[in-house]
């Protein structure tokens, strides 16, 4: 049995490489005379695309940046700084592990719990709600972070109405909002958007069609093979050259237009959409979830009134908001490798295993 598997594994991996060659074949006959700039907005785009070498593979007129897909980054200070106050007035405070770590502006979760705080790390919204019941005299907040990708797993989780020790902080972002953000700065000239394949999973391609009507820019929902990706920027390519600006599917094994409306329904129940500040961004429109009111008694900012003084972004130095608008890559920034290391992480960038900085200071340069 293993043999056959190690076989078709083997098999595998001979028709991938065919497959890129043929794809990169295709995407260096286009040639069109000038620089052409993509950006994903997902830290596992961000993975494949440094962890398989594929910019290296690319033409030089051919640049893909790395763009705010990686929620933990794109958290404001002003929120982490939130969580650690609860923390230390004594909450019980459980975050995802990749949250722990990442610098506020004075302090982390992780040096509060050095400090004596109870700061738990927890894998999922259940696990979080049962330190709940098993802590039945504790008051426990647990941090909500992420895109549209599990903003519906904390709303499903509200609806079952966990016990009232137990609130939320919650810091869910929505994606499109950012990439039109982006599109309208012009901080940057884009030339298209590889969009996220887990994003839009739940909320399907519609929600991206208003930006290429609006900004002439062609989109793919990709998947996260390399093959996925070099796809992606193939059809990216090619609309280009038929002057087509449009919304595509490459990830069509997981990616309907209307995506999951179960998921949307759970997040309409739960959620209303309010403006917000992402790290490295000024407030950007209708860009995360709140709770709506009648879940009032779940909102830990609410409940216990917390009230964080002035926030600053990034430490002194640190690049990490240009890194997260595509304005640079993270070996542009003078700290890379030298002062921000893995070891000793200075921007939220450094510290997550998606944001850019750690996945270039792991898989290679650019
Ligand atoms: S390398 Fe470090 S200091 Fe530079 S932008 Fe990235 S996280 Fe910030």
């Amino acid at each position: 049995m293993w043999v056959l598997k190690i076989v078709a594994e083997l098999l595998k991996k001979f028709r991938d490489r065919d497959l890129a060659t043929r794809i990169l074949h295709e995407i260096r006959k286009f040639a069109p005379g000038r620089r052409v700039k993509f950006m994903h907005v997902c830290g596992s785009h961000e993975v494949t695309i440094t962890r398989f070498g594929l910019r290296s593979l690319l033409p030089e007129w051919l640049e893909v940046m790395s763009g705010p897909g990686c929620p933990v980054c794109v958290t404001h200070t002003a929120e982490i700084d939130e969580s650690i106050e609860l923390a230390t007035q004594g909450y019980l405070v459980t975050t995802f592990g990749d949250m722990f770590w990442v610098p506020g502006t004075q302090s982390s979760l992780a040096r509060a719990k050095t400090d004596g705080a109870d700061v738990r790390i927890v894998y999922s919204i259940e696990d979080a709600i049962e330190v709940a019941r098993r802590n039945p005299s504790r008051e426990v907040v647990h941090v909500a972070i992420g895109f549209e990708t599990t903003a519906p797993t904390t709303a499903s989780e509200l609806l079952r109405k966990p016990p009232k020790n137990f609130s939320l902080l919650v810091c869910h972002r929505l994606i499109p909002p950012a990439m039109q953000f982006l599109l309208e700065s012009g901080e940057v000239a884009l030339d298209g958007f590889i969009c996220p394949g887990h994003v839009s999973t739940i909320i399907g391609s519609k929600p991206y069609e208003p930006l290429s009507e609006r900004y002439k820019v062609p989109q793919v929902i990709a998947g996260f093979e390399p093959i996925d990706v070099l796809l992606g920027i193939l059809m990216l390519l090619k609309q280009l050259r038929e002057g087509r600006r449009e919304v595509e599917i490459e990830y069509t094994r997981s990616v309907r237009p209307r995506g999951n409306v179960v998921a949307q329904e759970k997040m309409r129940e739960v959620f209303e959409v309010v403006d917000k500040r992402w790290r490295g961004f000024p407030v950007i429109p209708k860009s995360a979830f709140e709770l709506k009111r009648e879940f009032v008694d779940y909102d830990a900012r609410k409940k216990f009134g917390v009230l964080v003084k002035e926030s600053v972004d990034f430490a002194e130095g640190c690049r990490c908001g240009e890194v997260l608008r595509g304005v640079i890559h993270p070996s542009e920034c003078p700290l890379f490798g030298k002062a921000c290391t893995q070891e000793h992480p200075m921007g939220p960038c450094a510290v997550t295993s998606e944001g850019a900085c750690n996945v270039a200071m792991k898989f290679g340069k650019f």
